[in-house]
């Protein structure tokens, strides 16, 4: 019975699986796996309550947050095409991926404040916490919202 538990995903948020509308990528390499563990742990110093898979997405797309989740939100990552777009921007692969969660954050708090995806907007929330991220802490989420004019 435990095993066939751990085989249904969701939480006690809501009951959304990702790999309704997504392919779950479980082809990636374990340094790409790797990398998105230790960056989600690093992200849920800000935000604990967001769960994050590894997916597959049409060439150049990196990520998504899945719309309607924002209670617990279902973010899905695309390990291959972010590190193809660092290669290219010549960016370490975990600020790729860091700054892809962070985006996808953006949008379910958009969401979550009933506002429309707004993409500079979202940019804008991941890049500056990004930027000042050798100082996270408990509150720098909530400082930090202003960014996104929520
Ligand atoms: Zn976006």
């Amino acid at each position: 019975m435990k095993t066939e538990y751990k085989k249904i995903r969701g939480n006690k948020y809501h009951n959304y699986d990702i790999s309704w509308d997504y392919e779950l990528d479980n082809r990636a390499s374990k340094n790409l796996v790797n990398t998105l563990h230790r960056v989600e742990k690093q992200i849920k110093k800000l935000l604990t309550n967001f769960e994050v898979y590894a997916i597959i997405l049409p060439s150049g797309c990196l990520g998504v947050y899945c719309n309607g989740t924002s209670s617990c939100p279902t973010i899905g990552i695309d390990l291959e095409n972010c590190l193809k777009d660092c290669k290219g921007w010549k960016v370490p692969l975990s600020v790729g991926i860091r700054t892809t969660i962070l985006h996808e954050l953006a949008h379910s708090l958009q969401d979550s404040r009933g506002k429309s995806a707004n993409e500079d907007l979202a940019e804008d929330f991941a890049w500056h916490l990004e930027k000042i991220k050798s100082k996270w802490n408990k509150s720098t989420l909530r400082k930090s919202l202003y960014v996104l004019e929520i």
